[in-house]
């Protein structure tokens, strides 16, 4: 596994990594970078599906993800938490 494999980890459509793979090499340098610094696996086609579809821009939509799998964590950490009380 190439280190930017690890990159394109995340996706909506739960497709393969690799197929994620001409897309992040297609997408601006910028968006790149961003993702790069991300400490997500966060996919490139659902950052610019998210962008297009909502009228983001790439930052906002980076964002958006890192966000929600940080909400998500969290739920699963309040869950897990409130079993081990049961
Ligand atoms: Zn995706």
């Amino acid at each position: 596994m190439s280190d930017r494999t690890k990159f394109h980890g995340l996706c909506l459509e739960a497709v393969d990594g690799h197929e994620m793979m001409p897309v992040f090499d297609d997408a601006p340098r910028s968006v790149q970078e961003r993702l790069r610094r991300s400490p997500f696996n966060i996919c490139t086609q659902c950052v610019i599906n998210l962008a297009r579809d909502n009228g983001y821009d790439y930052e906002r939509a980076i964002s958006y993800f890192e966000d929600a799998i940080r909400a998500s964590d969290q739920e699963v950490r309040e869950k897990e938490r409130v079993n081990e009380e049961v």
